[in-house]
């Protein structure tokens, strides 16, 4: 008999580690990987460049009814990568200048109906396993399996400069750690699906493990599961 499909839900504070392991738990079960986060900086980015006024609600109607956002699989970098319009933008979307704005926009009403909406559509056939904020709460509340990530902020400051200092040797630890704790603030208090918990989420906290470590418990999680 097959195995049955599910949804696996990854949400949790920002560089944690939510979506390599989503993406290794994806290839090891043959699912599908959605980087919710690279759809609210794909609009961010969009706003941006198109000089939107996102406290204009009239303005963030109009603007979203011209953006088209798909993710396509590219076998070169053998990842799923976000098309904005026809464009790729995997690359510009994880910009500074991005990482700073996106957490105002993803708190606009609008926005979030916007993008939970296509991410409800993307997991309607399962088999896909996503990294986000509310994914566990709100997107998919019915999940079959919700992770709830968590590490200690220096090791997620490290993570992320070591990340962000490859593509941009100007950048400083403190701009790191600023963007880190401003998100995490915003996330978690905006009113609109703020990030937290879902009461039935499983935590990892990630501060000591290995990304094998991690990845043998998420995987013996969803074999329970599965
Ligand atoms: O996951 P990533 O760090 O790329 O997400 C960028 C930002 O997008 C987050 O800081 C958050 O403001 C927003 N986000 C969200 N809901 C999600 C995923 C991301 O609000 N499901």
């Amino acid at each position: 008999m097959e195995n049955k499909k599910i949804i696996i839900t990854i949400d949790g504070w920002s560089s944690c580690g939510k979506s390599t392991l989503a993406k290794q738990l994806a290839k090891e079960l043959g699912y599908v990987y959605i980087d919710s986060g690279a759809m609210y900086r794909a609009i961010t980015l969009y706003f941006l460049r198109n000089h939107v006024d996102w406290t204009d609600t009239a303005e963030v109607n109009e603007a979203l009814k011209n953006i088209s956002i798909e993710f396509e699989f590219n076998a070169k970098s053998q990842q799923s990568e976000i098309i904005l319009n026809g464009e790729n933008v995997e690359y510009v979307i994880r910009d500074l200048v991005i990482a700073e704005k996106v957490s105002d926009v993803a708190a606009i009403k609008e926005v979030r109906s916007f993008a939970v909406a296509q991410q409800q559509k993307m997991g309607e056939k399962k088999g896909v396993v996503m990294d986000g904020r509310d994914i566990g709460t709100t997107v998919f509340p019915e999940a079959e399996l919700k992770i709830f990530m968590t590490a200690d902020i220096a090791i997620r400051v490290e993570r992320r400069f070591k990340e962000m200092y490859e593509k941009n040797p100007n950048i400083t630890i403190e701009e790191v750690k600023t963007n880190l704790e401003m998100r995490d603030y915003i996330d978690s208090h905006r009113e609109v699906s703020p990030l937290r918990k879902a009461d039935d989420a499983i935590e990892i906290d990630n501060t000591h493990l290995t990304q094998e470590q991690q990845l043998n418990y998420a995987m013996e999680l969803a074999r329970k599961v599965i």
